[in-house]
């Protein structure tokens, strides 16, 4: 076992709540984590309501039980998602404005031997179903943070020239421990100062307003335009009170919303994409007029052909998202098979919804306004990673001057 783990997995419950979700005196808490993450659960719960949570609820599950649900279940009886799960969920948003916890540990792979017809048919009732918790979160109505355990499978998957389950899982804790600061003094202290060196770059790209974005790497020339007063943002996040939260724990990323409708040319993902317990490899993307019109993968492609193909307006994009090859979670030259990472490891962009919070005044916009500003809508939002130490960026003004942005993966502004 890592050396102190106890003491650490504490310091980083602790910095979860005070500084992810920052629970506030009164605040309902729920917490989604896996059965074999019980002392984590255990320590969150208790620094929550040290904090003064009202409540904790924790939602508890366990891949071998959800892999047999998938294998077992008739499709008419998986997506059909009961009225009273649905109630619980728009109670606990809506209502009690509860603060959402997610923690990640879940096998990368684990639903690879699924239908993928019945994966994609329970995703597609589970986003409908919980529409609104899904808008609540994406709106910052509600504090919200998603971050991530060592899993014994996982950790297997990212480690495997380890000889020992022990050795794999200490490795991917020391990975989550290291990059989210909590070997630091004052993991708290060291989360402000990153924030601050990522809030200058945003600052700078918000300050030009570029008109469009060119990205160019081996496979990749792609045109993107950003809609006017786009807003890059990064770490922090505002609820409607004005309580910050981060919403990705770990993050390097500054990201904003594209202008769907002004989308064209090609892109191909640089790293493997884990979507709904699917390995997703070697991605290749075509765009014109401002949709996706043609998508493949080397591995998964009937899963990323559904899910753009048959979800409403998967065939747009919703964020476009900038990391610099230079950042530590891609210099240590690890792929995580989970999102959460590596994203943080490379630029990306997202098929389907954007972020309101992502220009100027979209939290009170409607989803026609949103559109009208060329906000992609959509029940989906999945990230896809397409930069290397090879990626050039170009930002392109309103009256055509192109200025650098990322030259050999690194920024240049
Ligand atoms: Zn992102
Ligand atoms: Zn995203």
């Amino acid at each position: 076992m890592l050396k102190n783990f106890d003491e650490l997995l504490r310091k980083y419950a602790k910095l979860l709540v005070a500084k992810g979700i920052n629970v506030q005196p009164g605040d309902w808490v729920k917490l989604t984590i896996a059965v074999d993450q019980a002392q984590l659960a255990r320590y969150i719960t208790e620094e929550a309501y040290a904090l003064g949570a009202e409540k904790v609820i924790v939602k508890w599950n366990d891949d071998e039980i959800t892999k047999l649900h998938y294998l077992h279940q008739p499709t008419e009886v998986l997506t059909d998602i009961p009225p009273y799960e649905i109630e619980e969920s728009e109670d606990h948003v809506l209502n009690k404005k509860v603060s959402r916890l997610s923690i990640l540990s879940s096998d990368p792979g684990l639903l690879d031997s699924a239908d993928p017809a019945k994966v994609a048919a329970f995703q597609k009732a589970a986003t409908l179903a919980f529409h609104a918790q899904r808008k609540a979160t994406q709106n910052n109505d509600i504090k919200w943070t998603v971050a991530a355990a060592a899993g014994s499978a996982w950790a297997k998957k990212v480690f495997p020239h380890l000889k020992t389950a022990e050795e794999q899982v200490d490795a991917l804790w020391d990975q989550i421990f290291k990059t989210c600061r909590v070997y630091e003094d004052d993991p708290i202290a060291a989360w402000d100062k990153h924030k601050n060196i990522l809030n200058e770059k945003a600052t700078k790209l918000n300050e030009y307003q570029f008109d469009m974005l060119h990205f160019k790497a081996p496979g990749t020339d792609f045109k993107l335009g950003l809609p006017k007063n786009h807003i890059w943002t990064c770490a922090e996040s505002y609820n409607p009170k004005g309580e910050e939260f981060i919403a990705n724990m770990p993050t390097e990323e500054i990201f904003t919303a594209p202008d769907t409708r002004r989308m064209e040319g090609i892109v191909r993902s640089t790293k493997p994409l884990s979507y709904a317990g699917q390995l997703i490899e070697g991605i290749v993307v075509q765009f014109k007029d401002g949709k996706i019109v043609d998508i493949s993968a080397e591995k998964g492609d009937e899963a990323i052909k559904k899910l753009v193909f048959e979800n409403e307006g998967a065939t747009g994009l919703g964020e476009v998202a900038l990391v610099p090859d230079p950042s530590p979670i891609s210099q240590s030259g690890i792929t995580f098979f989970n999102t959460l990472f590596d994203e943080n490891a490379s630029n990306h962009i997202a098929i389907g919804s954007a972020y309101p919070s992502t220009i100027e005044g979209g939290t009170k916009m409607n989803e026609e306004e949103l559109r009208a500003h060329g906000l992609n809508i959509s029940n989906v939002h999945v990230d896809f990673m397409i930069g290397s130490a090879e990626m050039d960026i170009d930002g392109i003004t309103k009256d055509g001057s192109v200025v650098p942005i990322f030259r050999k993966g690194d920024w240049a502004i």
